[in-house]
């Protein structure tokens, strides 16, 4: 029997399909180990990649108004829904995704590029966002300066993990294109297939103009080599990697702004007095955060912090739902979680639960290893069963505050329930992304959410008002920020119209007041 055909991926540069002639690597099945793609980028002329895109790309954007370039996220949005079940196989097979993992990835990027169709609609025909009123600089408005900002004249490289290949491409490429900045997107090479098929069929469709957006599939070569002053680099991936992209010489020598989001130790945190609903939603929650896409997500609850006197109970209605996980061949209706993404992936994960026993959690659900996965050759797929973690001394035991198990792992943080202890430890995760609240308290709510608040670019609270309607908080949402301070990189994403100011440069400009409100579009005061 002859072995199933490999694909393999090419790069969208300068305007047409190359490969590379070098090493060339290979993607998998983690539920086979099967390849299933080979890709190269050696010998690649990415310098030219990016002056085709400044040269072409930029001045097709710029010279459309927000209204136009929501009109072009709207036809990608259709292509690439008209793509949608073929995207789906492929995440379930390069991905290890289940069904479900695979449409909240590529849902996710069909709803943000939705979202930010319809904002560039409702910015009209302007070409660049005006800043608040202006500021008088001489009394009677005869002299005046505005804010602006202007579309950088630049590309803007977007270096994307390998857990998100649908929407890290779509929620990056949806805030640069709009604010009239071409896009280079490198999707991690493990997981490019999806990114590659979306990329494929925006351009056999012709949805964008030449040069709007390229792809680089495979390693990053001496792509940064090439950047310049109005270029930027928005990357998502590991804390290292962020440094050493923030550490490039070219990068520093240039001053070419870097937004990283990085590793993020995400907490949840129970409030004394907790309601029925409000408690149900965290168990809920918690159980989607551990086993959607294998808590592969950098979103996903790492810490849960719940008041000592109820870690029994949480531990007893956590470890009820987690039994009901199976794990297995993702492309099965009976499997609700997959491997995690690559051998790599598992062999960290593993290296991690060690860490975090060795540094002071208990297992109090489910076994370390594998498993016995549904539907898998024996001893095949890159799987780590869900666990569940005790950290009894919460404080003492540091590796939980460090280290990012990117897997089915969670650990609880047993606290004593009040705002300054739940502080405390939120915020020896030294800046994550999305800390969420539930509790019913008021006065507590209040407190924890301003508390807790600065350790995170997002809170989620939670309370019986409206706990059957809330989103589990690794869901990101294209109209709230994303991101995180420190250890999750610093960066912001998304957030509506926040979403563009880095791919704008802010310019003051002053003058004859009158004169500048005309140029400028701005109501004259
Ligand atoms: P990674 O190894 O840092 O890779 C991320 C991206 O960077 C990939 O596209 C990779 O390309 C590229 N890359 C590797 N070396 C580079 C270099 N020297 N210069 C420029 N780019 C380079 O991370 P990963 O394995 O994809 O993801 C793992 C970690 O990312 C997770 O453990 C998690 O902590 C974090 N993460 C964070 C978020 C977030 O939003 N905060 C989201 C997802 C993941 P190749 O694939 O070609 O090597």
């Amino acid at each position: 029997m002859s072995e199933p055909a490999i694909a393999v991926l090419r790069s969208h540069l300068s305007g047409r399909w190359q490969s590379g002639d070098g090493r060339v690597a290979t993607l998998f099945d983690p539920t086979t180990e099967a390849p299933l793609a080979t890709c190269s980028t050696a010998g690649l002329d990415l310098g030219a990649a990016l002056q085709f895109a400044r040269e072409q790309g930029g001045p097709a954007l710029r010279a459309l108004s927000f209204a136009g370039r929501g009109a072009l996220l709207q036809a990608m949005r259709e292509a690439i829904h008209a793509e949608r079940e073929a995207l789906i196989e492929m995440a379930v097979r390069n991905g290890g995704n289940t069904r479900g993992d695979a449409k909240f990835d590529i849902d996710g990027a069909l709803a943000t590029l939705g979202y930010y169709a319809d904002l560039g609609k409702s910015l009209g025909e302007r070409h660049f966002l005006l800043e608040g009123p202006p500021e008088n600089i001489v009394r009677g408005g005869r002299v005046q300066g505005h804010h602006v900002r202007l579309p950088r004249r630049g590309v803007a490289v977007h270096i994307n993990a390998f857990n998100f290949p649908a929407w890290g491409l779509a929620e990056k490429a949806a805030t640069a294109l709009l604010a009239g900045l071409p896009v280079l997107s490198k999707p991690a090479t493990s997981t490019a297939l999806v990114t590659y098929r979306m990329v494929e069929v925006l351009v056999e469709k012709q949805v964008l103009p030449p040069g709007v957006l390229s792809l680089l599939c495979g390693g990053v070569g001496d792509l940064l080599d090439h950047l310049g002053p109005q270029d930027v680099v928005a990357f998502t991936g590991s804390a290292d990697t962020g440094s050493r992209i923030r550490g490039h010489r070219r990068v520093l020598s240039a001053g070419v702004p870097v937004n990283v989001e990085a590793d993020s130790l995400n907490s949840t945190v129970l409030a004394p007095g907790a309601a029925d609903a409000t408690y149900d939603a965290l168990i809920r929650h918690v159980h989607t955060e551990m086993t959607q896409k294998a808590g592969q997500k950098c979103t996903a609850t790492r810490r849960i912090l719940v008041p000592r006197d109820r870690l029994d109970e949480v531990i007893a209605d956590l470890s009820e739902r987690l039994r009901g996980v199976v794990v297995g061949d993702p492309g099965r209706d009976d499997v609700n979680m997959g491997p995690l993404s690559t051998a790599e992936q598992r062999r960290s994960a593993e290296e991690g639960i060690a860490t975090l026993l060795a540094g002071g959690a208990r297992v109090v659900f489910g076994r370390p290893g594998r498993g016995e996965p549904r539907g898998v050759a024996e001893g095949k797929g890159y799987f780590v069963s869900p666990l569940l973690l005790v950290a009894d001394e919460p404080l003492q035991a540091s590796a939980v505050h460090d280290l990012e198990v990117f897997g089915p792992v969670s650990t609880l943080l047993p606290y004593d329930g009040s705002v300054a202890a739940a502080e405390a430890i939120v915020a020896r995760g030294q800046g994550s992304l999305v800390c969420s609240i539930y509790g019913d308290d008021r006065p507590w709510l209040e407190q924890a959410v301003l508390a807790l608040g600065p350790y995170h670019g997002r809170v989620s609270m939670v309370d019986e008002k409206m706990a059957d309607k809330a989103f589990s908080p690794g869901m990101v949402l294209p109209g709230l920020n994303h991101g995180g301070p420190g250890r999750a990189g610093g960066g912001n994403e998304l957030g509506g119209t926040r979403g563009l100011d880095f791919y704008t440069q802010r310019t003051a400009v002053q003058g004859n007041g009158p004169l500048l409100a005309r140029f400028l579009g701005a109501a004259v005061e």
